[in-house]
């Protein structure tokens, strides 16, 4: 056993990560009394979208689930799952059943951790299920033991990292040989919406698809797709800096203001840049969380004005064309600066309030007067455009670091300034964050993640590392946290070079 081999005084010997992976199988065996048979990781990651093409990161905080199979009694049909978490005061132990036919009950309304086990379980049966060939089967039980390291809340989607490393475990206890990287990112977007969050994708990808040394570039159109881009090597060594503001939004409360807002305005966007353009056909159906977007526009416009049929194949520089086009069509047509009502955008969309209630407004709870629909397409539309600028400088960097440093440094910043100023994301802790760091010597900070709270990622030269973290300690966190703790201090920031992406380890 895992114990016989590496007793306790040899695990506090050990160190980081070893040390960790180690103790988690030990309390495993202690808790269930048998070894685990294999250990599902998927990690959290850092910056987001609007069907627009992404670049996360996966970061090296992660989620581990130890896991043992526990075979069907012959008589039984359904199956036991048995789940705990190493942080046991933070996240009580749960056990319930998974019936073999129909799905997982979760109860989105509470927010309960198990839920995103559970969603990573219904949507693994699923996918299970339709590779048998729609056959019911009964799920084998599991034992179950969590250590999450990726801060919760905090803007790097700590939730999605638990989501697909659940689902990736759950595929495997099943008897999945093969798991294909693809489905389980398909998966776990699917999955994670049953816990009542809008997700669009980017974070399960950044989790499974991720490799070492690397940024993922995400596309959406037409359908999920991802490409590894390489970090050339720099001189100073090129870092992140995650440091959180320990100021959180909570989602289930703030979401119809703020998360669920901005999706709702900027479909809103797209819908009436649409008819103030003119066009003739209704915005393509897309995977975005009410059907159709900004990307849908733009491609639609391109084919209606200038017969681009796959507006997908279009090449990146052209791609860019176009994207300053729509920007500069978007700033001439959205005049209202002050935000659209319900009343103006059903008049300019030829509806009536109650349907516009009913397509845009009901899926999920929203609450304001006026839409901002100026500003917030062209947060998406200069986001877009400075994803593609990051990718060029990566892919064809300059001669000298330096002027690369600077010069991804620089989009990060602009980044920042529009999420402050037009998609109102930001919050005055992050500003802070991001000012402090800029005047320690950070090339760049931005916040990332969904925003108003959580994290924010600096890109910091090597030798500046600890100036930055010490400024940070000084100014932000021991004023704004008086007594803040050693070990909450020594959470607070993260060193992080880009990261590798979801696997199985076989005990
Ligand atoms: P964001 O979505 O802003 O990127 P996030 O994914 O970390 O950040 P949430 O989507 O609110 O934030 O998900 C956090 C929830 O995920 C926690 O409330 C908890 O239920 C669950 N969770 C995250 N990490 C762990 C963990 N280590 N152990 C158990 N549950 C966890
Ligand atoms: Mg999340």
């Amino acid at each position: 056993s895992v114990n016989d081999i590496y007793p306790h005084d040899v695990i506090r010997g050990l160190n980081g990560q070893a040390r960790r992976w180690l103790h988690l199988l030990v309390k495993f065996q202690e808790i269930y009394k048998c070894p685990a048979d294999f250990v599902s990781r998927s990690p959290g990651r850092h910056i987001d979208y609007m069907l627009y093409e992404v670049l996360p990161m996966a970061i090296n905080a992660d989620l581990l689930i130890a896991v043992a199979v526990r075979p069907l009694e012959a008589s039984d049909s359904t199956s036991k799952i048995r789940i705990r978490n190493i942080n046991s005061s933070k996240f009580a132990d749960r056990e319930f059943l998974v019936p073999s036919k129909g799905d997982v009950a979760i109860d989105a309304s509470v927010n309960e951790w198990s839920n995103y086990f559970k969603s990573g379980l219904r949507g693994a049966l699923e996918l299970l299920r339709r590779k048998r060939g729609g056959k019911e089967f009964s799920p084998v039980g599991m034992d179950l033991l969590v250590d999450g390291t990726i801060p919760s809340g905090g803007g790097l989607s700590s939730s999605a990292a638990f989501v697909c490393a659940s689902a990736l475990a759950v595929t495997v206890a099943n008897g999945e040989k093969m798991v294909d990287k693809t489905e389980l990112v398909e998966l776990a977007v699917v999955s994670e919406r049953a816990v009542g969050v809008n997700s669009g994708g980017m974070d399960q990808s950044a989790s499974v698809f991720s490799l070492r040394g690397t940024a993922l570039y995400v596309s959406f159109m037409p359908t999920l797709r991802t490409r590894a881009i390489r970090f050339p090597a720099t001189q100073p060594e090129l870092t992140f800096l995650i440091a959180q503001t320990f100021v959180q939004a909570d989602k289930h409360v703030t979401g119809p203001v703020n998360y669920n807002l901005r999706v709702v305005e900027c479909t809103l966007a797209a819908e009436v840049l649409a008819k103030k353009l003119g066009l003739k056909k209704p915005l393509p159906k897309d995977a975005g969380p009410l059907g159709v977007s900004l990307r849908g526009l733009q491609d639609l416009y391109y084919e209606e004005m200038e017969g681009v049929a796959d507006n997908n194949k279009t090449p990146p520089h052209e791609f860019h064309k176009q994207l300053e086009h729509i920007l500069q069509l978007s700033k001439e047509s959205l005049t209202a600066t002050a935000g659209y009502t319900r009343e103006e955008i059903a008049s300019i969309l030829g509806i009536t309030i109650g349907s516009l209630d009913e397509r845009y407004t009901s899926r999920f709870p929203v609450h304001t007067e006026r839409f901002l629909l100026r500003q917030r397409a062209q947060h998406v539309l200069t986001e877009a455009l400075r994803v593609l600028d990051f990718m060029s400088l990566l892919e064809s960097p300059p001669e000298d670091s330096e002027s690369l440093l600077r010069g991804l440094g620089a989009i990060l910043n602009a980044s920042q300034q529009s999420c402050r100023d037009l998609y109102n994301c930001s919050c005055p802790e992050l500003d802070q964050l991001c000012q402090l760091a800029l005047g320690a010597g950070a090339y760049g900070s931005r916040l990332t993640g969904a925003g108003w709270g959580g994290c924010s990622v600096h890109l910091v030269p090597l030798d500046k590392v600890e100036a930055v973290k010490e400024v940070w300690e000084k100014e932000y966190y021991r004023k704004h946290f008086p007594d803040i703790s050693d070990e909450r201090l020594r959470e607070a920031v993260v060193v992080s070079k880009p990261g590798s992406g979801s696997y199985l380890f076989k005990v």
